[in-house]
């Protein structure tokens, strides 16, 4: 293949950051693009079109959130939200605003690269023309509506497998509680995140070895859950 790696561009006021992110960076062969403040982010986003963005959410201009909310009037370019500790509600507005992901600093160059994998990861199965998802143990036939563990089906109740399902389209992102809450409850009045960790703890009793440890249905503390996967 010779199409031209994939740009990256960095939204952090902090140096050290864009420091450790670019060596990162083009050490794993992304070309890379970065920015100190938000206006000059945005300026960068639409000029070169960037194939994912990893954004700083407390930037000296701009709060990250809204640059989120300006990018999404007119790209769907895949948003990493890198922040400290502690913001976890700022997180979870980002994510709701149309971030994609994010990350909680300090953190490490493995998974801040596997992140970026699963952002680039355009499609879901889906769109990619095949109904069945294949994961570890499991097998999902998207068009049958047939999930198989190691071979055998196991029956989920509608609610299960709108939840199971909802997590598999946004595979190895982290869905937070009020989107899955849209998605699967459709918005009902009442729902809430207790149901969620209710028929969350039904899924993993099904599906997965060792339920009280899930190694795929994981929870993100504070912000919702995540199909993990590695790509
Ligand atoms: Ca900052």
């Amino acid at each position: 293949m010779s199409s031209p790696a994939p740009v990256i561009l960095l939204v952090e006021d902090e140096p050290q950051m864009r420091r450790f992110l670019r060596v990162a960076l083009e050490g794993s062969g992304y070309r890379y693009l970065e920015a100190a403040t938000g206006q000059e982010g945005l300026a960068l986003a639409v000029q070169h079109r960037p194939e994912a963005i990893l954004l700083d959410l407390g930037l000296p201009d701009m709060d990250g959130l809204d640059l989120v909310t300006r990018l999404r009037e007119w790209s769907r370019t895949p948003v990493i939200v890198i922040s400290a500790r502690g913001q976890e509600t700022d997180k979870v507005a980002a994510l709701d605003a149309g971030a994609d992901d994010y990350l909680t600093k300090p953190f490490g160059t493995s998974e801040l690269l596997a992140r970026i994998r699963v952002a680039l990861r355009h499609s879901g199965p889906e769109t990619a023309d095949d109904p069945v998802f294949t994961l570890g143990r499991w097998q999902v036939d998207l068009a049958k509506r047939l999930v198989l563990v190691e071979g055998k089906e196991v029956h989920l109740t509608p609610l299960e497998y709108s939840l199971f399902t909802t997590l598999i389209r946004h595979a190895g992102k982290v869905v937070t509680h009020r989107q899955l809450l849209k998605e699967v409850w459709g918005g009902a009045a009442g729902a809430q995140p207790l149901y969620l960790r209710v028929y969350m703890t039904q899924l993993r009793h099904k599906l997965e070895e060792e339920p009280s440890r899930p190694k795929y249905l994981q929870t993100e503390p504070g912000v919702g859950y995540r199909l993990w996967m590695e790509v």
